[in-house]
């Protein structure tokens, strides 16, 4: 791998090996852009075929979380870091997570960590023994906890924006709903859903979830059955790539008009974005959407969670998507490129204030 021009692709800042032959820690994290502020991204902790999957990866997911903080209007860059898991290899976890904590204080607030795949609270209090420079920990005051919650707010009030677009009123009162995975954010959606009046079909790949939907009042059906029943809204909340050739024809003939869902990468191809664009169908772009969770654990830094002050933030999501639309239309773009564009922009406006000097800068580091 051409690690130099890797990183001159997207102009990435700065990216980081680590190494402690004691503990086992193989941890490699991307800085991409931290015109915003520092960047904040989680650390992944997973099994990688190779070494140059877990660099691309880190590469791919900091480039990621630059757009999603940028495009929420928080005032944070983006970065993330992978571990690399060795099975093989008997870890002790504390140790490695606090070896991976000194290296974060190292970065001196360059880099904010948090909770990704494969880590979670006690990962992150491991960190905090070490470095401030974490979020989503249970030891430091003025946590936040589980960010799923904000992370199915966010994509409630989304979704009303994008039902706006489409139907001209934002009531989810009498619209038919396909949720794809009835996990932690899926479950909660459907709950504000139902509150509101709209019907939610339910498909879950496990009994469990489906259970629970069933509880809540959603109706259940199979997976390969979701699209067999007329909607107005596919809500994908499982996994990425769900927007794709074969799913597109089937949401053709259910009738689908508005797409809003949790799921990380829906769109399987660009291609299929202008797809959607063509179809008439109103997509609410995934990371503008699924950003309640990073704008939860950002708010940590404003002196300590305030759930109202983040509730406000998150509300502001339905804002954000209609700017989207906004910037679509203005530019005649389908809206996963609108999103795109959105991010950008806030950043080349705020790159420009950066050539007024100050010899310390503020940051939410130091509120
Ligand atoms: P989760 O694991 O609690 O729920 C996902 C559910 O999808 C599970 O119940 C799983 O069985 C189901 N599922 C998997 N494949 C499926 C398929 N093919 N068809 C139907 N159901 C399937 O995860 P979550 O925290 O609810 O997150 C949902 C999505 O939102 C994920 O893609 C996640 O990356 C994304 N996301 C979550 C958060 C958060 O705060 N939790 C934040 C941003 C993005």
């Amino acid at each position: 791998m051409d690690i130099f021009k890797a990183l001159e692709e997207y102009d990435y800042e700065q990216l980081v090996f680590m190494q402690d032959k004691e503990t086992g820690l193989k941890a490699v994290t991307c800085i991409h852009d931290t015109t915003l502020g520092p960047g904040l991204g989680g650390t992944r902790y997973w099994t990688y075929e190779n070494e140059e999957d877990a660099v691309i990866d880190a590469l791919r997911l900091a480039k990621g979380m630059t757009y999603k903080n940028a495009a929420s209007g928080l005032p944070i860059g983006g970065a993330k870091t992978v571990i690399l898991k060795d099975p093989e290899n008997q870890i002790n976890r504390e140790a490695l997570f606090r070896a991976f904590g000194r290296f974060v204080e190292g970065l001196n607030g360059r880099y904010i960590t948090a909770a990704d795949v494969g880590t979670g609270e006690t990962e992150m209090d491991h960190v905090y023994q070490e470095t401030n420079y974490v979020a989503g920990t249970g030891l430091k005051p003025g946590t936040s906890g589980n960010p799923s919650p904000s992370t199915a707010h966010g994509v409630y009030v989304g979704m009303k924006a994008a039902v706006k677009k489409a139907f001209g009123t934002d009531s989810l009162n009498g619209r038919t709903i396909l949720l794809e995975g009835a996990g932690k954010v899926g479950l909660t959606v459907a709950k504000k859903a139902l509150k509101e009046g709209a019907r939610v079909i339910a498909t879950d790949i496990f009994d469990g979830p489906q259970q629970r939907a069933k509880e809540i009042g959603c109706e259940i059906v199979e997976p390969d059955e979701l699209f067999s029943i007329q909607a107005d809204i596919y809500a994908p909340c499982a996994l990425g790539a769900s927007i794709n050739d074969e799913s597109l024809k089937k949401m053709e003939k259910a009738g689908i008009k508005v797409i809003a869902g949790a799921a990380n990468n829906q769109l399987a191809e660009n291609r299929h974005g202008d797809k959607l664009d063509e179809m008439g169908i109103v997509y609410a772009p995934d990371y503008i959407l699924n950003a309640g969770g990073v704008i939860q654990v950002a708010d940590e830094f404003n002196g300590g969670y305030n759930a109202e002050r983040a509730r406000k933030s998150v509300d502001n999501i339905y804002n954000q998507i209609e700017k989207v639309f906004n910037i679509a239309d203005r530019d005649g773009i389908p809206t996963y490129l609108a999103a795109d564009k959105l991010a950008e922009e806030r950043i080349a406006a705020i790159r420009k204030t950066k050539s007024v000097y100050v010899r310390d800068g503020k940051s939410i580091l130091n509120r």
